[in-house]
């Protein structure tokens, strides 16, 4: 009985943080950003960036040849490093990058927008690796060389189709002034409030402003986007670089770790979404799978309570909220169990 009362008395401060909670913070507008402060010593591969408000749980996927500092010594035939992205329509998103001491021949370094995170990035080299080909092509990207020597060795703007990175009416050379090898801050910027395009900038870091060094607003040739990253071309006798900032924006919605509904704050809102989607499996994160694992369970409101503030769990609950067993855990399976009863109540 006495645990009965408590989840009582639970639920009641739960439903009263129902109109508590309600307040949003400011959102920001940065999803990803990466300064590479890491050490030498550590791989970038399984490090999350510095700032994840793209959910929170999120971690580089990279060759283990680029390390922590920013460093990157590529292996013949292409290395990349990815974070899971997948852009929302309706929204302008930013994807900049600065690379240093870029030095080699014709071959290249670039950022950009891809179809996913191809399998074994850590361990393997390759075109799938480098934008061009399988699950990591490029659908926005651009590269950016150790020198050209012909007219077929510019620095590119790329637009890949489902196949190729390099689709051929696609791959353009940068308008405006040629610059090459050294040091380059690289920018794409891809709108998608209404057809999907892309818009290609770059600057040398000493110049007030971007140049921009494509059309405006250039159509996407597919938009199947699951990724940003950045890839090196070829070995490091060939191309060197070492990268300094990785940022991606938006115009929109952001997420930080343990946010459901997306105003910026974790707070009883959240926890009310996953109270009442709890055992349930669903396909978008707005109704609490944080984890983004296909279902609503505890998994979901322990990312949820980590999240939260000492000042949210204590208004929430009153009590210390603890691991399964005890009161909290025992309190959101209630809560579950209620809201389940609910709904085949009214779907009886
Ligand atoms: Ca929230
Ligand atoms: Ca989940």
């Amino acid at each position: 009985m006495a645990s009965r009362r408590r989840i009582a008395a639970c639920l009641a401060l739960f439903s009263a943080c129902i109109v508590a909670g309600n307040s949003a913070s400011t959102r920001a507008a940065v999803l990803y950003d990466e300064n590479f402060t890491g050490l030498p010593s550590s791989t970038l591969n399984g490090q999350a960036p510095d700032v994840d408000n793209n959910g929170g749980l999120n971690a580089w996927t990279a060759h283990t040849n680029y390390t922590a500092d920013g460093n990157m010594t590529p292996v013949t035939g292409g290395t990349g490093a990815f974070l899971p992205f997948i852009p929302t329509a309706g929204n302008i998103y930013t994807l900049s990058a600065s690379l240093k001491s870029v030095t080699g021949n014709t071959n290249w370094v670039a950022i950009g927008f891809a179809e996913g995170i191809p399998a074994n990035t850590a361990t393997t080299a390759g075109n799938d690796y480098r934008f061009l080909s399988g699950a990591g092509v490029g659908k926005a990207w651009m590269l950016f060389r150790g020198l050209s020597n012909s007219a077929t060795t510019k620095n590119q703007t790329q637009r890949g189709d489902a196949s190729t990175g390099t689709f051929p009416a696609n791959q353009l050379d940068w308008t405006g002034p040629e610059m090459y090898g050294g040091d380059i801050d690289l920018k794409i910027v891809l709108d998608t409030t209404a057809a999907y395009n892309v818009t290609f900038f770059a600057k040398r870091p000493d110049d007030p402003s971007y140049t921009q060094v494509s059309s405006s607003n250039l159509p996407l040739t597919a938009t199947d986007i699951a990724s940003v990253g950045f890839a090196t071309s070829a070995a490091a006798n060939l191309i060197d670089a070492k990268i300094t900032k990785f940022t991606l924006e938006t115009s929109g919605q952001v997420f930080i770790l343990g946010d459901v509904d997306g105003n910026g704050a974790v707070n009883a809102l959240d926890f009310n979404i996953i109270r009442d989607n709890l055992f349930t499996s669903v396909t978008t994160r707005s109704l609490g799978d944080l984890n983004s694992d296909g279902v609503v369970n505890f998994g979901d409101f322990r990312i949820w309570k980590g999240a939260a503030s000492a000042e949210v769990l204590a208004e929430v609950g009153a009590f210390p909220v603890p691991e399964p067993a005890t009161c909290g855990l025992a309190a959101v399976a209630g809560l579950g169990l209620i809201a389940l009863r609910r709904r085949s109540v009214q779907s009886a």
